[in-house]
């Protein structure tokens, strides 16, 4: 057990490290963008490699990330910060990945799980559910999938399973997939509706256009200019959105990407 000074030492360098991110500029400047809602992500993970593509490619989506590259540090970590979606490894040089997930548990730590193994076997991924992950991501994967799955832990943990998604005028069931505007049911095709959700997911914080047209085309690689295809894509959304009369949330972020601002 860790000391209650170090506990509070380690809670008050949360809050100031959260404190700064928010008032801290982006670090692109022209676009003088303040995020407020920064998500913390901690990647468990001995391979080096690995550690830094997932940190390159979460970063320009604006997660906050920090890493951990054996079990012992990821314990300390655990133990001093709350994350909003935890990475775990499962095969660490020091030890099994899937007692940090007890330790997370025995400590009544509430930081989202998605374990990412090579370790396809089914008494892992059965075990890793059991001991309470929320999700689980073979090796190798592909980083606009991993996205995708942590902006969905992170959507079900907002949302707190609630069917239902209400921005104001703006209401969404998830469940059923339909969307209202002041109780006038919208018609959108599915990827006007997997962005939208993508967006409100990501309420307030920028989502690179190349971010948002990988989720949208996924590994659909024919699709001849993406970013075309994403634009069009937003363009339909909004139109049919505004039309319904509902504020037009989708902000354009010039340089950079979209946001969902309510
Ligand atoms: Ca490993």
């Amino acid at each position: 057990m860790l000391p209650v000074a170090a506990c509070a030492t380690g809670s008050i360098i949360t809050q100031l490290s959260l404190l700064l991110q928010r008032y801290r500029p982006s670090e692109n400047l022209q676009n003088q963008v303040f995020d407020l809602y920064v998500m913390k992500v901690l990647i468990v993970e001995d391979e080096l490699e690995l550690s830094k593509s997932i940190v390159s490619y979460l970063s320009t989506e604006n997660y906050l990330c920090e890493t951990a590259y054996d079990f012992n540090s990821a314990v300390d970590k655990t133990a001093l910060y709350d994350y909003d979606c935890i990475l775990l490894d499962i095969g660490l040089p020091d030890g099994n990945g899937l007692r940090v997930l007890e330790f997370l548990k025995r400590n009544r730590k509430a930081d989202g799980v998605i374990i990412i193994s090579a370790r396809n076997s089914i008494n892992d991924r059965i075990e890793g559910l059991n001991l309470g992950a929320d999700d689980y991501l073979s090796k190798p994967f592909h980083m606009s999938e991993l996205s995708a799955r942590i902006a969905a832990l992170i959507r079900r943990r907002q949302f707190n399973g609630s069917r239902v998604v209400e921005i104001n005028e703006l209401n969404i069931d998830v469940t059923g997939k339909t969307v209202q505007v002041n109780d006038q049911k919208i018609d959108l095709t599915r990827r006007e509706y997997d962005l939208l959700l993508y967006l409100i997911s990501n309420r307030n914080r920028v989502i690179s256009r190349n971010a948002l047209a990988e989720h949208l085309s996924g590994e659909n690689v024919e699709i001849y200019d993406k970013f075309d295809f994403l634009y069009s894509h937003i363009k339909n959304l909004k139109k049919k959105l505004t039309a319904a009369g509902c504020t037009d949330y989708i902000k354009t972020i010039y340089g950079m990407g979209y946001k969902f601002e309510a």
